[in-house]
């Protein structure tokens, strides 16, 4: 959390209202040091809601369905 982009950012929306769009928090995501970190965290806790790791809720259900698959 100390190496994070967005530690300290509170005009970014990471936990957008339905309908808002998550594309400039996932766009904010991107150069994030733990970036990686972020995700699979997200992924270990099965997080489903918000952006992390610079995914929506639904990039990281097709991640982990891949995964299941694999
Ligand atoms: S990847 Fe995670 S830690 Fe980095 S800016 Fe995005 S939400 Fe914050």
């Amino acid at each position: 959390m100390e190496k994070a982009k967005c530690k300290d950012r509170t005009d970014v929306k990471f936990f957008p209202d339905n309908g808002d769009n998550a594309f400039a928090a996932r766009r904010f995501c991107s150069g994030c040091p733990v970036r990686v970190q972020c995700l699979e965290y997200a992924l270990h806790h099965n997080l489903t809601d918000g952006v992390w790791g610079g995914t929506s809720p639904n990039q990281r259900k097709a991640i982990r369905r891949k995964r299941a698959t694999a």
